[in-house]
């Protein structure tokens, strides 16, 4: 086994074995200027991912794609790119990736001729029976082109022996489980999915009589589109001209959207379930401090995923609020570096210590939530060597002690820290003073819910309690590698 394990990664070097994107969503329907919205609605979402973009517009006889490495503003911001992208009807996405093998041909959206017409697909999410489908139809004669999931919902699409498009997509929907917001252009309809739990997010929008679907309401905000309502679980709406149907086939189920889309993902500015992320982080951080009673001078967040939940921690506690540390806003989120190596290195070109306002005090530093402990681990280090006095870290969300399988980039449980130490042995490792973080009932308390088995909707929360809504078919351990060699390809374009 070792063996064959050597040479597929020695012939698949570039080959991604993640098939998680935690991505951003967008389409438009019924406007003149479509693809130079969804320009615009890719660059407020560009949070979501930041390693490729893509646009596929219709003009009513003809599809039109593009798609580029790296940012939108970067790539869209000319006419000469707009100008290729005609027509009233507009999908794009944001791709995130987290380690190597990047090819162009993973980047969405996906488009694909199938015999009632073309299709683009865009895709937040992850599916976790996508390498069973996948081996399945592969088995069956299908070829694949991309390494991406994405790419089995739009064979499927294709293959499906219904007559109409729409009952292809659903014929597809059918078969595919896990996490997913789709959004997918047909030649006449706008389509827009979220799965049967809502774990991946997905709004309307109108702007004039246009409507606007999107992964945020962030998205809405940049074009001027009014927020209308969230694509509820297990909807498929469908936008002709400036008409909106909807359909909810699957059998009824409970909301459980993903509880770090709350903690990390959205945008602070992005409503979510009617509020803020931002007024959530900071509710997270007012019930950190109630749950807390260490002594300090200043309460320090770590930028900019700590800031809210530290505004709320500080104003509780009645104590200073001061950035001790500042960003340096050119480089990429930390986890965009695909190396453990690099990952670190990340987090000293990104940051700075404030020396003035840290030395001698006696700190608070606070962050949304630890993962591998790189952030930590560095920060708590400069921090030190700033002269801080004493470095007390706090995390505005329980331990993450299980893997993701719907789309969020969280590693292996053996990456996990708080999987594999205890709480002192963490707060070793990083060298804090103290750790704490959020209980799973004050993370629930912060939302508005009396605890966490009392609420509803529930949230998708198995990072930090092992509940998973829907079961990973693909793939339960660690050695992901060997099931995902069927998938490899050695495009490098
Ligand atoms: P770590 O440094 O590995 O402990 O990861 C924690 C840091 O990464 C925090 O500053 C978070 O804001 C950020 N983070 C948490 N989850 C994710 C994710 N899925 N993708 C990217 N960054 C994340």
């Amino acid at each position: 086994m070792k063996k064959i394990m050597k040479i597929l990664k020695k012939k698949f070097k570039n080959y991604n074995p993640k098939l998680k994107e935690e991505c951003g969503v967008f389409g438009i329907a019924n406007n003149g200027d479509a693809s130079a919205l969804t320009a615009l609605g890719l660059h407020a979402l560009q949070h979501r991912g930041q390693e490729g973009c893509g646009i596929v517009a219709f003009d009513g006889k003809k599809y039109h794609s593009e798609k580029k490495f790296g940012l939108v503003g970067d790539n869209f911001n000319k006419e000469k790119v707009l100008k290729n992208l005609t027509g009233n009807y507009a999908i794009g996405h944001n791709r995130y990736s987290t380690t190597g093998g990047t090819t162009l041909r993973n980047i969405q959206p996906f488009f694909a001729d199938t015999n009632t017409g073309g299709i683009g697909v865009s895709h937040n999410g992850n599916l976790t029976n996508a390498i069973t489908l996948r081996s399945n139809l592969v088995k069956g004669g299908a070829i694949f082109h991309t390494t991406s999931d994405t790419e089995t919902i739009v064979q499927l699409i294709a293959k499906s022996k219904r007559v109409k498009t729409i009952d292809k997509i659903i014929d597809a929907l059918f078969q595919i489980q896990g996490g997913y917001a789709l959004v997918m252009l047909t030649q006449k309809t706008l389509i827009g999915v979220r799965d049967p739990f809502g774990i991946r997010p997905l709004v309307i929008g109108k702007l004039k009589n246009s409507y606007v679907l999107s992964s945020e309401t962030c998205a809405l905000d940049i074009i001027g589109a009014k927020f209308i309502r969230e694509v509820e679980n297990g909807e498929i709406v469908f936008i002709e001209e400036d008409k909106l149907n909807s359909i909810k086939p699957f059998p009824e189920q409970k909301a459980r959207p993903c509880v770090f889309e709350y903690i990390y993902f959205s945008r602070p500015d992005s409503l979510l379930n009617g509020k803020s992320a931002y007024e959530y982080r900071k509710s997270f951080g007012v019930e950190l401090a109630k749950e807390d009673n260490v002594d300090a001078d200043v309460i320090v967040p770590v930028p900019d995923s700590g800031i809210a939940a530290a505004l709320g921690y500080s104003q509780h506690v009645k104590k200073k609020f001061e950035l001790g540390l500042i960003r340096n806003h050119y480089v990429g989120r930390t986890f965009i570096e695909p190396s453990q190596k690099i990952r670190s290195l990340g987090v000293k070109l990104k940051l700075n210590t404030n020396q003035t306002s840290i030395k001698n005090k006696k700190i608070i530093l606070i962050d949304d939530s630890l993962v591998r402990g790189t952030t930590s681990f560095k920060i708590v280090k400069m921090l030190y060597s700033a002269g801080a006095k004493e470095v007390h870290v706090r995390i505005a969300s329980p331990e993450i002690k299980y893997p993701d399988f719907y789309g969020v980039d969280t590693p292996t449980k053996k990456e996990l820290l708080a999987a594999n130490k205890t709480n002192d042995e963490i707060c070793k490792y990083i060298d804090a003073k103290t750790l704490k973080f959020l209980s799973i009932n004050g993370l629930y308390k912060a939302m508005g819910f009396e605890k966490r088995n009392n609420a509803y909707p529930q949230l998708t929360d198995h990072y930090f309690t092992g509940e998973y809504p829907v079961k990973p078919i693909d793939d339960l351990g660690d050695n992901k590698i060997t099931q995902l060699s069927l998938l490899s390809t050695t495009s490098n374009n």
